[in-house]
């Protein structure tokens, strides 16, 4: 049939049934967001199907695409529409489940259904990537030996004959080309196989120690967990759970249940690097049916982990908020621990929450879903103590170990009573001494890099800032700059001032260095370390550092948030916040939540074991409610009265808040184009269809980045409110300027 006849009209008594015309929406493997209409060839017809990989012509050239979606019709010209090339693979890539999550994320998220796909399949996978290492050995047994053998192909069988070997290396030894192999394959002589993936690191199925018999508590949030996994039914259940209680042998057990049944399950943590216990427990249980999703994990290792998932044979996935997308065969049950943490929002595109995400793809797989915390988002909360999801309790420790003694050191008072601006207060000094002495550790957590946060002249009161970005510039002493920490632009620390020449920059503000080296002074004798990203970028990864914490060579860890995770140290008996308003005064709604989660979970990393634990909290806050809640480590208390100050203002969880951002580098455009759109979605969408308030539009509060100036307003409506806004937007796009949506924006700034 030619191509022709695939569009002749009715008139032309239309052929049998199935040659009706089929079209393929299909997503290319090229930096270009969105998908594209192709025609289905009736040859190909039976191997297209939604999921597979196939080859397209794209401009000039043919590239592979994942087919989205299969349809007897299309929206453009049929004529118009150009065929698919090839099949390129003959099963499907993508996974069904998945691909309805992604086009929930794109629909929900504002992003092109290609952009949330490249994030959701590991580029590797699909895009056109080196082949999998593969393992060359001899037919066995082997045929009778055919006479005729170039000097090559016996030069290979013969290296063969002492086992396999890696085809690449064996074709490298042998300076033999790779069309050598394909030969002796294609003759019966070799057989080429794909590698295994490597093993992961620490992953010998090495049965670990017997779980612990259950506490009360946890039997009973189990019981009803282990009905939902057996009957897949789609409830999510907040584990509200102090740290320490137990969440995570709750977690293990019901996985085990989803194992049972031959089913499998994900698992997301804030981040792998820095909750290496939590995976040494997966890992001690499950052994080689765990598969882990490093965000570093490159190239073919995590090609091989995500091949394992896809076979079924890792059924137990952990990994951070892009698991989300594990293509698990047969999903049982999600588990989010630490539900309330920053980095299950993607900060670019696609902007997903994994935490929400995790609950949308239960509902569609129908599976329960599991979010744990200590301190859960207040999204979370209202939904749990509204009745949306069931709420689980741990209210002890199995260890029996008690919360640690929490001081808060009002500042302003300390530094009037030493008469100096000391960092580090005399309370917690004299702790860390005690610990010390007790040959015990300390945790001392600032949640700023740098040195100093801030140079401003003593004379004409300039003050040190990014010329790209309007922010000031924090000196990195280590690495002998000042540093921009948006955009990264590093210089030479100022000799004077820059405005005025006069000869005095005064510093301010302490980061970690500055902290450390104060640290080093106050305790000459003791052993003090650093982690923040800086750190890490200097080639020591968080986990040596955190190792070498851990078994006691480093007493003394200063650190930004990297410390306040997942870490499990019985030694640690002090835990200090240098600086706890650091988050308190930014214009965010929220701010104090953020604060409260910060120090209640640095704080229980104190006295997690034995040994009672205290925490001292400096702040020049003192009263602020999320402090004092923090300090008496009671979150509903915390939780009132931060939901009576979100009901008033109506934000989360009382409205959804939608970003709209316009950025350019020429303000009066960006400007322009701001209040032009944001008026026109007013008079448009507020009152109607749950478009409760629009805010802005206004310079946002980092107003030039990067050489861009941005204005952004806020959006509050219900949730169809936030549809209703963006297909406005759509209709009215901003022109002549860069602009983007961010749906439920973690952070307002
Ligand atoms: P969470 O996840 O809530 O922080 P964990 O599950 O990590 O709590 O438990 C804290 C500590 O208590 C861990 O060392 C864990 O091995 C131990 N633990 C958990 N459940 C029990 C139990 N039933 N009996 C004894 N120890 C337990
Ligand atoms: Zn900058």
């Amino acid at each position: 049939m030619t191509e022709l006849d695939l569009f002749a009209t009715p008139a032309d008594d239309a052929g049998p049934e199935e040659e009706a015309p089929l079209f393929a929406t299909v997503a290319p493997e090229v930096p270009v967001p969105g998908a594209f209409t192709y025609r289905v060839p009736p040859a190909l017809r039976e191997r297209v199907q939604v999921g597979v990989r196939v080859r397209v012509p794209f401009g000039p050239r043919a590239v592979p695409g994942l087919v989205l979606e299969l349809a007897p019709a299309c929206a453009v010209d049929p004529r118009k529409v150009r065929p698919i090339t090839q099949v390129l693979e003959g099963a499907p890539v993508l996974d069904p489940g998945v691909l309805e999550l992604a086009r929930w994320a794109a629909a929900y998220y504002h992003t092109p259904l290609g952009e949330v796909l490249a994030a959701a399949v590991p580029q590797d996978v699909t895009a056109r990537g080196r082949p999998a290492p593969r393992i060359a050995r001899l037919v066995d047994p082997p045929p009778g030996r055919p006479a005729r053998l170039g000097a090559a192909q016996r030069k290979v069988l013969d290296a063969l004959a002492a086992g396999p070997r890696a085809a690449d290396e064996l074709c490298q030894a042998l300076d033999v080309g790779p069309d050598v192999l394909r030969r002796l394959e294609a003759r019966g002589l070799v057989l080429l196989e794909e590698a295994a993936a490597p093993a992961a690191p620490g992953s010998d199925p090495a049965p670990g120690p017997a779980p612990p018999e259950l506490t009360v508590e946890q039997r009973l949030v189990l019981g009803p967990l282990l009905r939902q996994v057996e009957e897949r039914q789609p409830v999510v259940t907040l584990l509200f759970g102090i740290t320490g209680s137990g969440k995570t042998e709750v977690y293990l057990r019901a996985i085990a249940r989803a194992l049972e049944l031959g089913r499998g399950a994900i698992v997301l943590v804030p981040e792998i690097a820095l909750t290496p216990q939590t995976l040494a427990r997966f890992r001690a249980r499950f052994g080689d049916r765990v598969a882990v999703l490093h965000s570093q994990l490159a190239g073919e290792a995590r090609r091989g982990e995500w091949r394992r998932i896809r076979a079924g044979e890792a059924p137990v996935v952990v990994g951070p908020r892009s698991a989300v997308w594990a293509p698990v065969p047969e999903l049982g049950l999600i588990v989010v621990d630490e539900e309330h943490e920053t980095t299950y929002k993607q900060e670019h595109a696609p902007r997903y929450h994994a935490r929400d995400l995790a609950v949308v793809r239960g509902k569609q797989a129908g599976v329960p879903v599991l979010l744990g915390s200590a301190t859960p988002s207040l999204e979370s909360w209202h939904n749990a103590t509204g009745g949306r999801y069931r709420l689980a309790r741990l209210r002890s420790r199995p260890a029996g170990s008690a919360l640690p003694r929490v001081t808060v050191v009002d500042m302003g008072r300390e530094w009037a009573e030493v008469k100096s601006p000391v960092v580090l207060s005399r309370v917690l000094v004299r702790e860390v001494t005690a610990a010390l002495e007790r040959g015990e550790r300390a945790l001392l957590f600032q949640n700023r890099r740098g040195f100093t946060t801030f140079f401003m002249c003593g004379a004409c009161g300039h003050v040190l800032k990014c010329p790209q970005c309007d922010v000031t510039l924090t000196l990195h002493r280590a690495a002998g700059a000042v540093v921009c920490h948006f955009c990264d632009l590093r210089q030479a620390p100022p000799r004077g001032c820059p405005a005025c020449l006069g000869p005095a920059m005064r510093q301010r503000g302490y980061g970690t260095e500055r902290v450390e080296e104060v640290v080093r002074q106050l305790f000459p004798a003791a052993a003090v370390g650093r982690l923040d990203t800086d750190v890490v970028r200097e080639g020591e990864p968080a986990e040596v550092v955190l190792d070498r914490f851990r078994r006691g060579e480093v007493q003394v860890l200063v650190g930004t948030q990297m410390i306040a995770k997942g870490l499990d140290i019985p030694e640690v008996t002090v835990v200090g916040v240098i600086s706890a308003d650091t988050g308190l005064a930014l214009p965010d709604f929220r701010a104090s939540e953020r604060t409260f989660q910060l120090v209640a979970q640095v704080a229980g990393r104190a006295g997690r074991g034995a040994r009672p634990g205290c925490t001292v909290i400096q702040t020049f806050t003192p009263g602020h409610f999320a402090l004092a809640a923090a300090a008496d480590h009671d979150f509903e208390r915390f939780a009132r009265e931060e939901l009576r100050a979100r009901q008033a203002l109506d934000y989360p969880p009382y409205s959804r808040v939608l970003k709209l951002l316009l950025r350019g580098p020429d303000e009066r455009k960006v400007q322009d184009e701001a209040v032009r759109v944001v008026d026109d979605v007013r008079g448009a969408c507020v009152g109607q269809d749950g478009v409760r308030a629009v805010l802005g539009p206004a310079p946002s509060p980092r107003a030039y980045l990067t050489g861009k100036f941005r204005w952004q307003a806020l959006v509050k409506a219900t949730p169809e409110g936030v549809r209703r806004v963006i297909r406005h937007l759509e209709e009215r796009r901003p022109r002549g300027v860069e602009w983007l949506v961010d749906v439920d924006p973690y952070h307002v700034l």
